[in-house]
């Protein structure tokens, strides 16, 4: 057996392949940016081609720096962003469409008809998912439609894990895992099978699906990289950062911070549904049981940093927002709401639109960096109020993804959440979680092995009380979706 681990990381703005040793210690990254398509207002969208080569280049680049045999590797992972669309031709594996990401809001009409037609409630039941273009299958639906698909046999449809395992594999294994699979709206969560009604609902009886896994399963083989190596771990990027951040107890909470922002808490085989506007998802299916959770889904949270850096040129790099929102007024009354692409949950409004209010000429960017990240904390405080009005008794929160570098923000979490907010060393909990499902499901590791992997880097104890900030950035949330 191998001595290493190569897993993906296929996310929103990169594509990453992390080198781990038979520890599961990170040896090395390779990573490369994505670029993001926005063709139309609201649209948003992936090339699958630029996906498929930045994955093979930086898994490529770690075994040729490292001198790797095929051999020498245990087993991939892959963990991926997730709702996101890929539809390619069966036979050449050529992508047929851009990938439509889970941020994109086209088919914000069609959910809409959904609603009126009064479907939600039998979908939400079924799915644990609300009615919302940020679901893959009304995305399919469009493809469907729009490319004008009729023979089923010649083209497919899969989330990104699915196309990668499709492209890895030489077109031999059309599969996915549960959690991708409980992201699609067409997947019952209760017997974790695709439901029948859901894919007359959405219009899709006439496609093919690919055959859901476990977790840790056999995925495969790939030849690509000079020899065979196995597929043995896979899992959307939320679910992932759970395992990455040993997240196995009920009860036990995470947030992860990249593009977006999602808390998810473990309630185990409790099948928990919301009375808040939170999703109830497969957390994780091993060794036939399933485990739930409850998640509270933000759909800008990183980015909008990334949008103070690349839109309003305020700064060179996202780190930088820490060292102005440092030197902004304290006393600055400027509030930012960052519904750039429609609020998530609590609130689904998928036609909302981003807002910065209570400019003075007083306001620059030191202040507007502030209100910006305090906009990120008070998001979470909606998720975290939503989660305990649904029964969630929660004391600490393991946070990670890259906005969690921020010692400013991390502390501002704290003050606003009134909770211990936990960093981990190795922030990269997505692709860690993804390594140990990896490990698992090559019998190199058993799940019980993981619990004590977990290193903490920093505490954060809450200081001071946020109480009336966050009232008052509610208020203008409310004035703007009203
Ligand atoms: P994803 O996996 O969604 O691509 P990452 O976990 O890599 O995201 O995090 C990248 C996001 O975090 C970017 O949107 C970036 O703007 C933000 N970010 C990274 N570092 C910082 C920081 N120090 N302060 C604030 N935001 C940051």
């Amino acid at each position: 057996m191998g001595n290493f681990f190569i897993t993906i990381d296929q996310g929103t703005t990169s594509s990453r392949a992390i080198l781990y040793d038979n520890r599961i210690n990170k040896v090395d990254i390779s990573q490369v940016e994505l670029t993001q398509y926005y063709p139309k207002e609201g649209l948003v969208e992936h090339d699958l081609e630029e996906i498929w080569n930045s994955v093979v280049f930086c898994v490529r680049e770690l075994i040729e720096k490292h001198s790797l045999k095929p051999e020498e590797i245990v087993s991939i992972g892959i963990t991926n962003q997730r709702e996101t669309v890929a539809l390619w031709d069966k036979k050449t594996q050529k992508p047929l469409a851009k990938a439509i990401v889970w941020q994109d809001r086209r088919t914000a009409e069609f959910c809409k008809k959904l609603k009126e037609d009064g479907l939600e409630e039998v979908i939400k039941e079924k799915t644990g998912l609300l009615l919302d273009p940020y679901f893959s299958a009304s995305k399919m639906k469009w493809l469907k439609d729009n490319l004008n698909l009729k023979n089923k046999s010649d083209y497919l449809f899969g989330t990104i894990d699915t196309f990668l395992i499709y492209k890895l594999s030489g077109g031999k294994n059309f599969f996915t895992d549960a959690s991708n699979a409980s992201r699609t709206s067409l997947f019952n969560i209760q017997n974790c099978k695709y439901d029948e009604d859901l894919l007359k609902i959405f219009d899709l009886e006439d496609i093919q699906l690919p055959e859901i896994k476990e977790n840790a399963d056999y995925f495969g083989e790939t030849e690509l990289f000079g020899g065979t190596i196995k597929i043995c771990g896979v899992a959307g990027d939320q679910q992932a950062a759970l395992i990455g951040q040993t997240c196995f107890e009920s009860g036990s909470v995470k947030s992860t911070y990249g593009t977006g922002c999602f808390l998810m808490l473990n309630t185990g085989k409790n099948l928990v549904t919301s009375k808040n506007k939170l999703l109830t998802t497969i957390a994780y299916k091993l060794d036939g049981d399933i485990t739930y959770a409850l998640e509270g889904s933000i759909f800008v949270a990183g980015s909008s940093i990334q949008y103070l850096r690349d839109k309003l040129n305020f700064f060179n790099s996202a780190e930088e927002s820490e060292k102005f929102a440092l030197e902004a007024d304290p006393s600055s009354q400027v509030f930012v709401v960052p519904a750039f692409t429609g609020l998530g949950a609590p609130h689904w409004k998928p036609e909302a639109k981003g807002a910065i209010f209570g400019l003075t000429l007083n306001s620059g960017i030191n202040e507007i960096s502030l209100a910006t990240l305090e906009s990120v904390a008070f998001q979470t405080k909606e998720l975290l109020n939503a989660m305990q009005a649904d029964g969630a008794k929660v004391n600490s929160i393991k946070i990670d993804g890259g906005m969690s570098n921020n010692a400013f923000f991390s502390q501002l979490l704290a003050n606003t959440l009134k909770t211990e907010i936990y960093k981990p060393k190795d922030i990269e909990t997505t692709a860690l979680g993804a390594t140990y499902l990896a490990a698992i499901g090559s019998g190199f590791a058993k799940q019980d092995d993981l619990k004590d992997f977990w290193n903490m880097d920093k505490k954060f104890l809450p200081e001071n009380n946020l109480d009336q900030k966050f009232a008052a950035w509610q208020k203008y949330l409310k004035k703007l979706i009203q």
